[in-house]
């Protein structure tokens, strides 16, 4: 551009030859050279050429000089003193001064205490490293304004090392850092919260298991208490009720025998209403195990019906019992099921006065379908969904027309489910009521009723309590001859004389020594290692018959208990010690 300039003529042109021979452009063939009118021709070509090119590069500078002055970036360039050597309008809105006021002066004037140690750092990196480096910077401008701004340096050599300018490039990042503060003031305030809330709910934690232990402590005793009360009222009724069964058959007195009866149904029914209570409550707290057994379940129905004939009759209702199928095996609990179908029975002849109560036993390879239907007062339409709650009745308050404590079929419902089964009731009333418990089917076993039966010779009862002996005596000696013994030592003495066929033993001797210990002392005696041990107890809660099975006990009684029960027992456990 200089050598044009110096070689133009003085219209301001170039000519090609003046070019050649200026050497600027090579040419050694003459022959390539353009004749003189060529020459002229190609002169002009080149001038216009050349201005067309000026004038482009012109328009390119302004359009770079309109980004560079409008753009919302920062431009600025430092010598490398770090005065400003030239800025673009945006640096001068960040600075607040014109473009005049900043050339010149030194950048690092509005830069903070705080920072300029930042930048400084910054801008001696990127020279000892010639690349471009960025930091965070805070500026007070001239009008006393405060910006974040995000500084890239880019350094630029101007001939040779010595001479180095810094490209500045600031972007505006206030409303970034504010916002970065403001989240973590809010950061800060939420760890504090948070912090506050876990204390809180640690503590609750803490009141809570303490609430838990006390919990689980008032459980114990309340279980403790059931225990107790299930003994201390189960005992006494062994002699109400056993001496009572006594008078009825042995006493001549119509009117003595008539009173004992009275006392023996009181008994009877109070009995039931505890029952009722003890095993609510051991529903309640899911202390219940259940014991199945494969039982034949016409057999069971077939005995409850019989035991009702005679309030059949007195009430003039008819009874039948009709079974259709091969197979009436289920996996049951016994003692429980007996319970559900005594309920069922029970109810249907307190709620009818007249007609029929009907038990309907189908089995199919699924289900036994056991229906117990009556001619009675059926049940309101809107209280059928109540008699399944506990302690419901369809008639309720001061003018309620039947007794009962109203948790038989609550009963009922949780003992077959829990057996696996499901209860329904249909019923109209005046017209009757028609319960329907469904079993599942298990296949068929060997009768084990008809094995023989085993005649004993002798017995032991072990037992302190004088009216429970009494009474086990009477009925044990239906069997064979019985000793009493009431404590270990008096146990361990009469089974050391005496050979014995089957003992019966209380668990609560009123010492130390419970029936489980004088158990395990007998069982070490080679010959009681398979002589029958019956437990009869008024412990019965919790699956106390689980625990005494598992100490060497054979067979369990609860107190009270009726006659057959004992027998019943008894003749189970020699057959089953003789197989
Ligand atoms: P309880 O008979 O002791 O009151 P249940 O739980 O056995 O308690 O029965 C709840 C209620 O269901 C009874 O009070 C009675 O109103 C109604 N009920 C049960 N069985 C029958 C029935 N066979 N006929 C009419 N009502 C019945």
């Amino acid at each position: 551009m200089k050598k044009l300039n110096k070689n133009t003529t003085d219209k301001g042109k170039t000519t090609l030859n003046e070019l050649v021979n200026e050497n600027i452009i090579k040419n050694d063939n003459p022959a390539l050279l353009p004749k003189p009118e060529e020459a002229a021709i190609n002169n002009d070509l080149l001038d216009k050429e050349l201005v067309k090119v000026q004038n482009e590069l012109k328009k390119s500078f302004e359009k770079y000089l309109k980004l560079f002055d409008n753009s919302t970036v920062g431009y600025i360039t430092l010598d490398k003193r770090g005065v400003i050597q030239s800025c673009n309008n945006f640096a001068c809105d960040l600075l607040g001064r014109g473009k005049h006021n900043l050339i010149g002066t030194y950048f690092s004037q509005f830069i903070s205490d705080s920072t300029s140690f930042i930048f400084f750092d910054t801008l001696k990196q990127c020279i000892s490293s010639m690349s471009v480096r960025d930091c965070k910077i805070n500026i007070e401008n001239s009008a006393r304004q405060n910006y974040n701004l995000l500084v890239s340096v880019i350094p630029n050599t101007l001939q040779g090392e010595d001479n180095i300018e810094n490209l500045l490039v600031l972007q505006n990042i206030t409303d970034q850092v504010q916002a970065e503060v403001k989240l973590s003031k809010l950061q800060e305030e939420i760890d504090t919260v948070v912090q506050s809330k876990t204390m809180e709910l640690l503590k609750r934690i803490e009141s809570l298991e303490e609430a838990n232990k006390k919990l689980e402590e008032s459980g114990r005793i309340k279980s403790q208490f059931l225990t107790n009360m299930s003994h201390e009222l189960r005992t006494p009724m062994v002699g109400i009720l056993g001496f009572s069964e006594l008078i009825i058959s042995e006493s001549k007195n119509p009117d003595i025998k008539e009173m004992a009866s009275l006392i023996h149904s009181g008994g009877t029914r109070l009995l039931e209403t505890l029952n009722l209570i003890l095993d609510f409550t051991k529903v309640e707290s899911e202390k219940i195990s259940l014991v199945n057994e494969k039982c034949d379940i016409k057999l069971i129905a077939m005995e409850i019906v019989n035991t009702f004939s005679s309030t059949v009759q007195k009430k003039n209702l008819k009874m039948k019992f009709i079974a259709e199928g091969n197979n009436f095996y289920a996996l049951i609990d016994p003692r429980l099921f007996k319970q559900v179908i005594n309920n069922l029975v029970n109810n249907a002849i307190k709620y009818t006065n007249e007609g029929e109560i009907s038990v309907t036993l189908l089995s199919d390879s699924e289900f036994i379908t056991l229906k117990v239907k009556d001619t009675g007062i059926g049940i309101p339409e809107n209280k059928i969904g109540i008699i399944f709650d506990e302690f419901r009745q369809a008639s309720e308050g001061l003018n309620r027309h039947f007794g009962g404590a109203g948790l038989g079929l609550t009963l009922a419902k949780r003992f077959i489910e829990l057996m696996g089964g499901r209860i329904s009731v249909e019923s109209v009333e005046g017209e009757g009521s028609t319960f329907t418990v469904f079993i599942p089917t298990v296949l068929e076993s060997v009768d084990e009723s008809s094995k023989n039966v085993v005649v004993p010779k002798r017995a032991l009862i072990v037992e302190d309590d004088e009216i429970s002996y009494s009474l086990l005596k009477n009925i044990v000696e239906e069997l064979c001859p019985a000793d009493i013994a009431t404590n270990l030592e008096d146990a361990l003495n009469k089974v050391g004389i005496n050979t014995y066929d089957f003992i019966i033993m209380d668990i609560n001797l009123g010492s130390e020594d419970t029936g489980i210990d004088v158990t395990r002392e007998i069982r070490l005696l080679e010959s009681y290692k398979n002589i029958p041990v019956i437990a009869v107890t008024a412990y019965a809660m919790k699956g106390d018959k689980n625990l005494f099975l598992e100490s060497g006990l054979d067979a369990y009684v609860s107190k009270p208990f009726t006659r057959s029960d004992l027998l019943k027992t008894i003749n189970n456990c020699l057959k089953e010690k003789t197989k």
